[in-house]
C-alpha cells in the first residue's frame, strides 16, 4: 500500500487580504503529500534547486513523507510561484511562474515509486504527468489535477494525460474551460467520455462535487469564520481524497468509499486554509481530522422530509 505523487515542489510568494508571505514552502506535490501522509506512505517525485534546504526537507520528513525521489539539480533554482487573492478567495491570480528546474526535468522514478499502488499526478506540466503515469503501469488507481495555465498552453497533452487516469480533480471553472461546456454535469460527462470514471469538481468555499457514471455527491466546504490563505486547498483536498482511497484497498471504488474520501478531502482542505501555506497542515493531528469529519457528517446529515405539502 503506497502512494506516489509527482507535481510541483515550490517556493510561493502569496498575498491575501489577511496577510502575505514572501517565500514559503509550497507546490502542488508538497501540499498533497502532507495531507496524504495521514493515510498512507507517500513518496514524492520532483526536482528542486540548490536553494531547497534541510529545513524544507524536514517539513516533509516530520510527516514521514519519503523524499528519496526528490532530485536536487545542481546550480538550479526551485520552481517559484507568485500569486494573490482578492476578497473573493476562490480565484487565485497568478503574478509570476518560474519553472526553473522543471524547465528540462525528466522524471526517473525509483523502483519503489514505480511500484506504487496509487498514483497522483498533481498539477504540473502535463507531459511530465504522462511520463510518470507511463512509469507506474501497475497502479490500481490513478488520479490527477491540473490548472488553467496548462489548459491554455498544453491542451492536447493535457487531454492525453486525462485519458490515462481513473479520476480527474479540477476546479469547476477549469472544468468548464477544458470542455467548453458551461453546464458542470455535462462537462463532467464529457471528461468521462475521454477515459476517467470519476470526476471531482472543486468549488472553493462552496465545497466539491463528485460525478461518476451512476453517482452524484456533493459536500459544502467546512464553514470557517476565518480563512487566511487558500493556496494549496485543492491539493490538500486531493491529498485527503486520494490518501483515503489508498488506505482502503479492500473497498470497491464505489459510492460509499468515494463519499468518505470526499469528507476527508474536505477536512484536510479546511485546515489548510486556516493559516498560510503548509503552516497548519504541517502540525495537524489525526484526532483533529477525525473530529472535523465527524462535525462535517453532522452538519450535512439530512432528515426525512415529511410529505405534507399543500396542493
Ligand atoms: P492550489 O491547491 O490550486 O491552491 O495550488 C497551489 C499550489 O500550486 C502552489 O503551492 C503553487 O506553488 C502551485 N502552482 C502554481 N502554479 C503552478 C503551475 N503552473 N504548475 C504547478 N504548480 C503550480
Amino acid at each position: 500500500m503506497s502512494l506516489t505523487v509527482v507535481g510541483s515542489i515550490a517556493f510561493d510568494a502569496v498575498r491575501t487580504p489577511f496577510g502575505e508571505r514572501e517565500r514559503m514552502l509550497g507546490g502542488s506535490a508538497v501540499h498533497f503529500s502532507l495531507a496524504a501522509s495521514f493515510f498512507t506512505d507517500v513518496r514524492v517525485v520532483g526536482p528542486v534547486g540548490e536553494d531547497f534546504g534541510a529545513d524544507h526537507y524536514e517539513v516533509l520528513g516530520r510527516r514521514g513523507v519519503i523524499t528519496e525521489d526528490i532530485e536536487e539539480i545542481s546550480g538550479g533554482k526551485t520552481f517559484f510561484w507568485r500569486g494573490h487573492y482578492e476578497y473573493d478567495l476562490n480565484t487565485a491570480h497568478t503574478d509570476d511562474t518560474q519553472l526553473n528546474v522543471f524547465g528540462d526535468f525528466s522524471p526517473k522514478l525509483s523502483a519503489a515509486s514505480r511500484d506504487c499502488d496509487v498514483l497522483f499526478l498533481a498539477n504540473i506540466q502535463p507531459d511530465l504527468q504522462r511520463q510518470v503515469r507511463d512509469q507506474c503501469a501497475e497502479a490500481r488507481f490513478v488520479a490527477m489535477d491540473s490548472m488553467n495555465l496548462w489548459i491554455e498552453i498544453s491542451r492536447d497533452s493535457l487531454k492525453q494525460a486525462i485519458a490515462g487516469v481513473d479520476a480527474l480533480l479540477l476546479n469547476d471553472a477549469e472544468l468548464r474551460m477544458l470542455t467548453n461546456e458551461s453546464n458542470l454535469v455535462r462537462a463532467a460527462r464529457q471528461v468521462m467520455s475521454w477515459g476517467p470514471t470519476i470526476v471531482v469538481a472543486k468549488q472553493g468555499e462552496y465545497g466539491a462535487a463528485l460525478f461518476t457514471k451512476d453517482t452524484f455527491f456533493a459536500l459544502p466546504a467546512f464553514p470557517l469564520d476565518e480563512v487566511a490563505d487558500p493556496t494549496g486547498a485543492g491539493d490538500s483536498f486531493a491529498g485527503g481524497f486520494v490518501g483515503y482511497i489508498a488506505a482502503h484497498p479492500e473497498q470497491p471504488l464505489e459510492a460509499d468509499l468515494l463519499k468518505r474520501a470526499m469528507a476527508h478531502g474536505t477536512a484536510l482542505a479546511s485546515y489548510n486554509v486556516q493559516e498560510f501555506g503548509t503552516e497548519r497542515v504541517a502540525r495537524l493531528t489525526p484526532a483533529e481530522i477525525t473530529s472535523r469529519v465527524t462535525d462535517l457528517a453532522q452538519i450535512t446529515a439530512f432528515v426525512d422530509v415529511p410529505l405534507s405539502l399543500r396542493s
